[in-house]
C-alpha cells in the first residue's frame, strides 16, 4: 500500500485554533475562495453564562485546485471542540429509523457469513444507537467515540464502547484484542476528522484484505444544490463528493464498490469499500457518472454557491426580523447547522425570544454567539401565540416537526429556511418536504 506524500505547513493563531494554509488531504497551496461565513464561536460551545467570553474562529470555505475538496482554513482543537459534545444520536425519530434501514443495508452488502459471528467496529458510535441494530442481528459490536459522557450512557445501555480518538493506535489495538473487523463503520466522521489520515490508515488496516469499510458522509452534491450554507461549521473540515471520497480513499488502498442513500443532514450518502474484493455496482457506476454532469467537482459551482448562500443569509435576516415585529419567534433546533445560519445571517436574542431543544442536555443553555435561551419543547411552544411564528431551524427533520406543531395546536407561522428557497408555511398550508 502507498500513501501520497503530506507536507504540513500550520499557523499557530491561538492554542484553541489554527489556519492551515495548504491542501488537508493533497497538500497543494492552491486553495480558492468560496464562502467566508466570518468569525464564529465552535457551533457547539453552548454555555450556561452568555457574558462567557467565546473564542471567535475563522469560519472559511476554500476549494483546493488541484484534489477538488472543499475544506475549512481553521482547525479548532479536538478537545476543545469535542469534549463536551451533546448531540445524542438516537434523539431524532428519523435518525433512529433510519437505524434499520444502515443496518439492512450493510448485511446484504456484507453477504452471508455463514455460522460465523460477524464483528462490526464503529468509529465515533456517539450513544451506540446504530451498533445496537447489528446486536439485535446477532453480531458482535465495538464503538469507539471520544466524548466519555456519551460512551457511558452507550456502555450502560449495554453496548460495548471505549472512550478514544479513533487512530491507526487505536485500530492496531483492537485488532490484537479482537482479531479483525468484518465491517469498520464511520458515519459522518471522516468529513470531521482533523486525523484523517490516521483514520483513513486505522479502518484499513483493521479490515484486513477481506472487511467491508462503510464511510457516510454528507453529501456535497446536495449541499450545493439545496444550499446548505449551514452544513459548514468547524466540526465539518471537509465537503466530500463521491468522486472525491473515493479518490481520498484509493490513497489508502480502498477501492469503492457501492453506495447508498441516506436521510441524515437533509441528504447524505454511504460509501462502501474494500481491498477490491467486490465487484463495482450498477448503482455506484450511475452515481459517479451524474455526478460528473452535475460539475460538483467544478470551481465555479462552488463560487455561485457561496454567493447565493449570501443572499440567502440576507433574505432570511429580513423575513425573521418581520415576523418578530408581528409577535415572538422562537427557533427549533439548536444543532451546530442553526448556530452557523444564525451567526452567518446575523439573527440573535432581539429577533428569537428561545430556541427548543428536545435535548436535556442542552436545555438551560445559551446559543453561542447568538445568546438565544435553549428551552424544552413544552416551555418553547407556550411562548408562542397566533402571531409570530417558528424559525425551524431543524429544517433536516421538517416534516416530524411541523406534523408534532400542528397536532399540538401550534397556529402561526413556520418559516422553513431550507433546502433551496425558504418557505413560509402558514396554518392550513398542505406541507411536503
Ligand atoms: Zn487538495
Amino acid at each position: 500500500m502507498t500513501f501520497v506524500g503530506w507536507t504540513e505547513v500550520r499557523v499557530v493563531v491561538d492554542d484553541v485554533f489554527e489556519i492551515e494554509s495548504d491542501c488537508r488531504t493533497c497538500g497543494s497551496s492552491d486553495l480558492l475562495p468560496v464562502l467566508d461565513l466570518g468569525d464564529q464561536p465552535p457551533a457547539n460551545s453552548l454555555r450556561s453564562d452568555p457574558a462567557e467570553d467565546l473564542v471567535a474562529v475563522p469560519l472559511n470555505l476554500v476549494f483546493c485546485g488541484k484534489c477538488r475538496v472543499p475544506q475549512l482554513t481553521a482547525t479548532v482543537d479536538p478537545v476543545e471542540l469535542f469534549a463536551r459534545y451533546v448531540w445524542v444520536t438516537g434523539t431524532a425519530q428519523a435518525t433512529r429509523a433510519y437505524s434499520h434501514t444502515f443496518r439492512d443495508q450493510i448485511v446484504t452488502a456484507h453477504g452471508d457469513a455463514g455460522d460465523a459471528k460477524r464483528f462490526l467496529v464503529e468509529v465515533a458510535s456517539n450513544d451506540g444507537t446504530f451498533l445496537r441494530r447489528f446486536q439485535e442481528s446477532g453480531w458482535k459490536v465495538l464503538g469507539v467515540d471520544p466524548a466519555q459522557n456519551i460512551v457511558d450512557e452507550a456502555v450502560t445501555s449495554g453496548v460495548p464502547t471505549r472512550c478514544d480518538f479513533f487512530d491507526l493506535g487505536v485500530a492496531e489495538e483492537i485488532e490484537r484484542e479482537h482479531g479483525l473487523a468484518d465491517v469498520v463503520v464511520a458515519r459522518n466522521v471522516i468529513p470531521h476528522a482533523k486525523a484523517i489520515r490516521s483514520i483513513m490508515e486505522g479502518i484499513a488496516a483493521l479490515i484486513g484484505d477481506r472487511g467491508i469499510a462503510a464511510i457516510e458522509f454528507h453529501s456535497a452534491n446536495r449541499i450545493v444544490e439545496e444550499l446548505h450554507y449551514d452544513s459548514i461549521y468547524h466540526e465539518h473540515l471537509f465537503y466530500f463528493s463521491l468522486t472525491t471520497l473515493s479518490a481520498l480513499c484509493e490513497r489508502y488502498g480502498l477501492l469503492a464498490f457501492d453506495v447508498f442513500d441516506s436521510p441524515i443532514s437533509g441528504g447524505s450518502r454511504v460509501l462502501l469499500l474494500s481491498f477490491g474484493e467486490r465487484e463495482e455496482t450498477e448503482a455506484l457506476r450511475s452515481a459517479l457518472a451524474e455526478e460528473a454532469e452535475s460539475g460538483v467537482c467544478d470551481y465555479g459551482t462552488w463560487t455561485r454557491f457561496g454567493e447565493a448562500s449570501k443572499c440567502h443569509a440576507a433574505a432570511l435576516a429580513e423575513a425573521v426580523r418581520e415576523l418578530a415585529v408581528t409577535g415572538p419567534v422562537v427557533g427549533y433546533g439548536a444543532s451546530a447547522r442553526s448556530s452557523t445560519m444564525m451567526n452567518f445571517a446575523g439573527i440573535n436574542v432581539d429577533e428569537v425570544v428561545a430556541v427548543i431543544d428536545q435535548n436535556p442536555g442542552k436545555q438551560g443553555l445559551y446559543t453561542p454567539g447568538t445568546d438565544i435561551p435553549i428551552v424544552s419543547r413544552a416551555e418553547g411552544l407556550s411562548m408562542l401565540g397566533d402571531d409570530g411564528g417558528v424559525l425551524l431551524l431543524a429544517w433536516n427533520f421538517a416534516d416530524e416537526i411541523l406534523e408534532g406543531l400542528r397536532a399540538d395546536g401550534i397556529r402561526c407561522d413556520v418559516l422553513v429556511p431550507l433546502p433551496g428557497d425558504m418557505r413560509t408555511i402558514r396554518e392550513g398550508d398542505e406541507w411536503r418536504s
